[in-house]
């Protein structure tokens, strides 16, 4: 089992499950020719699909083209079902940098065939994941820059005050379907920029006020 300190506490979470949103920003949306969603787009990753600061991406043998997206990470501190959006914000525990590493070439044919995406998005080092830190810490969640370097170079650059649906919505939303428990994260969804990497390539994440994340691609 995966589990997180909050930086600055002592408090520990066992990592349950990890809800992903996709189509949240609407350049994003745009770059990969999608529509826009009346409801929220989610999917899963797995907890194991989690790697920390200084791993390594793996690539499975059966995807030619794996793709970064960098992501907001919040931390579910307790449990709710059919949390209002006004009491939403109380039930983050914190925040982290994360990338939602996704198998881009396996993801397209499963839309093809109207398949689950599960395989593309759930594969094991799928999740690399910054520390979190304390909510407390962070002033205006709904306003941080955020960026993604590749080999140094900027791939991604966004601001969280982008996104479609906001961190009360997120948490309402998702909320009407998974009951949340302490010690499940939320992927707030990417910017526009994503891309493909390569084995090699070191990836440089960051988000103002919550931290940074390096990874490095097997
Ligand atoms: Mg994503």
């Amino acid at each position: 089992m995966h589990s997180i300190t909050l930086i600055g506490s002592d408090q520990k979470y066992n990592v349950g499950k990890i809800v992903c949103l996709a189509r949240n920003y609407l350049d994003h949306i745009r770059e990969l020719a999608n529509e826009v969603p009346d409801r929220a787009v989610l999917f899963c990753k797995p907890a194991s699909s989690i790697i920390g600061n200084g791993e390594q991406i793996q690539i499975p043998p059966f995807s030619t083209n794996c793709h970064h997206e960098l992501e907001l990470a919040i931390l579910i501190s307790k449990a709710g079902k059919n949390i209002a959006e006004d009491q939403a914000m109380s039930y983050i525990a914190g925040y982290a940098v994360s990338l939602d590493m996704t198998l881009r070439d396996v993801q397209t044919e499963l839309k093809e065939k109207g398949l689950p995406w599960d395989i593309a998005k759930g594969f094991d080092t799928s999740c690399p994941l910054s520390d979190f830190i304390s909510a407390a810490q962070v002033s205006d969640p709904q306003n941080l820059n955020l960026s993604l370097k590749v080999n140094g170079e900027f791939r991604q650059r966004g601001n969280t005050n982008m996104m479609m649906r906001d961190l009360p919505r997120i948490i309402a939303e998702i909320s009407q379907i998974y009951t949340l428990e302490e010690g499940d994260i939320i992927l707030t969804g990417t910017p526009a920029g994503v891309g493909q990497i390569v084995s090699g390539d070191i990836l440089d994440a960051e988000i103002e006020q919550v931290g940074t994340l390096q990874v490095s691609v097997a």
